[in-house]
């Protein structure tokens, strides 16, 4: 208990996000000690923690209920044995990814936007990720292969929103981060940024005084979508992240997945929504998971999500009851199932 009580402590008010950055929890054994379960009766797959590392931040793992094996945030991050099933259509990269990839970190998926790998990694690993097996380091450009992503949005006037996305875009340091959007600004014929981001939820101290700085002096008009897929995710340090960015202006937007035994009943999808709009967060997508290897036992029917989106719209005001969305590999959009 003395370890586990220093272990958490670690995670402390004193420590800055980047300190929290490198002090993540990657050993299963020590996860489930501060979280005071039996490694007896919680079976991990080293095969999967092989492909797929386990990363936790302290933050989002002192929000995990002690002794509950069964709580949904602990789902999200645990290697379990179930990822080794092996089912044919459960691919590495199901949306087809490698075929929008015209310059390194740059896919061009989507009608007037552009997605940009802007960082290597992420904060945390979510089990149900769909780049959970994407080759990260081949698609981290150097500074010099940056410049062929800003040309490439340069020469093409009908793109105007770059959307930066995973690894997470606040993995970066500000420094790095304000570099970036020095250089989107520039692009003339740009007018937005998204961020899609789980950072300022799992550290909610990535929200420093500089990124706020950096966002609200930019001329572009900024999108922050937060991945949040279950409202005890959403703390008060959370909700400060999210008031001090909706203060600035930013726009503030939510996508989740719709997971078994994390979030796929109505009780958890109605809490998260109420949860999310009092901390100034609207829903945005409700996700199937993509059928990526590894990930099979998150799957939740069409049919169950579609009642579960009934559900919400007979229960919250419309603008609460996110989009039923699917990607199909090949598709240029998503494809609206509710
Ligand atoms: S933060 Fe996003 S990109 Fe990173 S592992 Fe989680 S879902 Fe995937």
């Amino acid at each position: 208990m003395g370890n586990q009580v220093t272990s958490l402590i670690r995670s402390d008010r004193s420590l800055n996000w980047q300190d929290q950055l490198s002090d993540l929890i990657t050993d299963p054994e020590e996860l489930l000690s501060l979280l005071l379960l039996d490694p007896e009766t919680c079976p991990y797959s080293l095969e999967a923690l092989s492909q797929f590392p386990l990363k936790a931040p302290r933050p989002f793992v002192e929000r995990i209920e002690r002794g509950n094996w069964h709580d949904p945030l602990l789902k999200q991050i645990w290697p379990a044995q179930e990822e080794q099933s092996k089912t044919e259509s459960f691919v590495a990269d199901p949306l087809d990814e490698q075929n929008f990839n015209p310059v390194p970190g740059l896919l061009h998926k989507y009608q007037g936007r552009v997605l940009l790998t802007a960082a290597p990694h992420c904060a945390i690993h979510c089990r149900y990720c769909f780049r959970r097996h994407f080759d990260y380091q081949a698609n981290s450009p150097s500074r010099k292969q940056w410049d062929s992503a800003f040309s490439y949005i340069a020469e093409d006037s009908s793109i105007e929103e770059v959307i930066l996305s995973g690894g997470d875009p606040l993995a970066l340091s500000d420094r790095q981060f304000h570099w970036l959007m020095q250089q989107l600004a520039g692009i003339e014929h740009l007018t937005t940024v998204r961020i899609h981001t789980r950072l300022p939820i799992v550290i909610p101290k990535r929200v420093t005084a500089e990124l706020l700085q950096c966002l609200s002096e930019s001329r572009l008009r900024i999108v922050m979508v937060v991945h949040c897929n279950h409202a005890r995710e959403l703390d008060p340090a959370v909700a400060d992240g999210f008031s001090a960015l909706d203060a600035i202006g930013v726009t503030m937007l939510n996508q989740s997945v719709v997971l078994k035994d994390v979030n796929d009943n109505s009780e958890a999808l109605i809490n998260l929504n109420k949860a999310l709009f009092a901390h100034n967060v609207l829903p945005y997508y409700l996700h199937m998971p993509d059928q990526v290897a590894g990930t099979e036992h998150f799957m939740v029917s069409d049919q169950h999500a579609k009642a579960l989106i009934k559900t919400l719209h007979a229960t919250l005001p419309g603008y609460l009851v996110p989009r039923l969305v699917r990607e199909n590999p090949g598709e240029r959009g998503k494809t609206r199932i509710a």
